[in-house]
């Protein structure tokens, strides 16, 4: 009998059509937004699912994980899987998968576009000419930036994504790079002359930018808060492409609002998609509805390796990208 597995979203035809190909019996939900909870419990028990391939919305708690007595093999459509119990996970022998590296350059590229963007005052530059109508001629003090050539930008979390912003900004801007992490990336160091900063407070206390790669997990939930973000400079900017509870929001929009830091770029958010009161009315923020990795050929790169997980999975093999060995 072929193996069902169910995707919660429409993702690009080239999961579907691989698993098709290969016996698999394919199920779709149809809908622009996450499925509800309940939902999705409600789906999995009537169909009694093999596999699923969620996305990074989708809360696979114990419910879901026990929903179908089939389940197998849960594929995260996502390089984050802080959506997923992953303890339970290993408790009940179901195998997680994500889809780590392809969307790395794509997230760099937003992180140094997110820098740029408040560097130079883009936004607010275009607000001036466009809905204020402000702009009467140039004159020699209007929204003047600051350099990103040449200052100090911290990275928290020295993977995948924080690596290739590691080499833009030392290689395209000659900025000097200095990292925390749980574990020095001497590779990294040596191509970008990165210095490994072991407390997080020297880093935040030194850097002109500070910008967060690393996964959310316990030990990262609220890292940057009201304590954190009064070690870093009052000209400084924090950037957040990584998962928006690695920041505690009501802190920083305090900390904002009382220019106790110079300006935030964020694509993520601590209660997607609410944003905390007050903060979408700073002028200092740049904000993006989560689309860092939102390139063609980087959901083509995720459908693929989520489809071959399941494949793999299923041929007996284990999946490159398990994350829950
Ligand atoms: P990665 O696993 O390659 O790198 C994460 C790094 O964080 C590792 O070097 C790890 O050692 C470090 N780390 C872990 N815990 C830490 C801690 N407590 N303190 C300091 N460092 C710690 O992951 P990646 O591919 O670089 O992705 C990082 C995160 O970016 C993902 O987990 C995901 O949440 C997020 N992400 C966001 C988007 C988006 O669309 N905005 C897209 C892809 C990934």
């Amino acid at each position: 009998m072929s193996k069902k597995i169910y995707i919660t979203r429409k993702i690009p035809e080239t999961a579907m059509t691989m698993l098709t190909e290969k016996g698999f019996e394919v199920d779709v939900y149809q809908k622009e937004l996450a499925p509800s909870h309940k939902f999705l419990i409600k789906q999995l028990k009537k169909g009694k699912y093999d596999g699923i391939i969620s996305l990074l919305t989708d809360a696979i708690d114990e419910k879901v994980l026990t929903a179908s007595p089939n389940l197998k093999i849960v594929a995260n459509y996502a390089v984050g899987y802080n959506n997923i119990d992953i303890q339970k996970t290993k408790d009940l022998g179901i195998c997680v998968t994500n889809t780590p590296g392809v969307s790395s350059v794509a997230v760099a590229e937003h992180t140094m576009a997110l820098m740029l963007a408040l560097t130079t005052r883009i936004v607010e530059g275009d607000f001036f000419i466009t809905r204020l109508g402000k702009f009467k001629g140039w004159t020699p003090m209007n929204l003047l930036g600051t350099d990103l050539s040449g200052k100090t930008v911290g990275l928290i979390g020295l993977g995948n994504i924080g690596s290739r912003v590691a080499e833009m900004v030392h290689f395209g801007f000659n900025a000097k790079i200095i990292y925390h992490d749980v574990s020095k990336n001497e590779a990294v160091e040596q191509k970008c002359n990165a210095t490994y900063i072991e407390s997080l407070s020297d880093l935040l206390a030194q850097a002109d930018i500070v910008s967060l790669h690393v996964p959310l997990l316990d030990s990262t939930h609220h890292l940057i808060n009201e304590k954190t973000l009064k070690q870093m400079k009052p000209s400084a900017f924090l950037i957040n492409t990584s998962r928006g509870p690695v920041v505690d929001e009501k802190a920083l929009v305090s900390a904002l609002k009382n220019k106790v830091i110079c300006g935030a770029g964020l694509d993520v958010f601590e209660f997607e998609p609410k944003l905390t009161p007050g903060l979408k009315n700073l002028k200092n923020i740049v904000l993006t509805p989560h689309i860092a990795s939102a390139r063609i050929s980087v959901r083509e790169d995720m459908a693929k390796i989520a489809a071959q997980s399941i494949i793999d999975f299923f041929d007996g093999k284990v999946p490159g990208a398990q994350v829950n060995k």
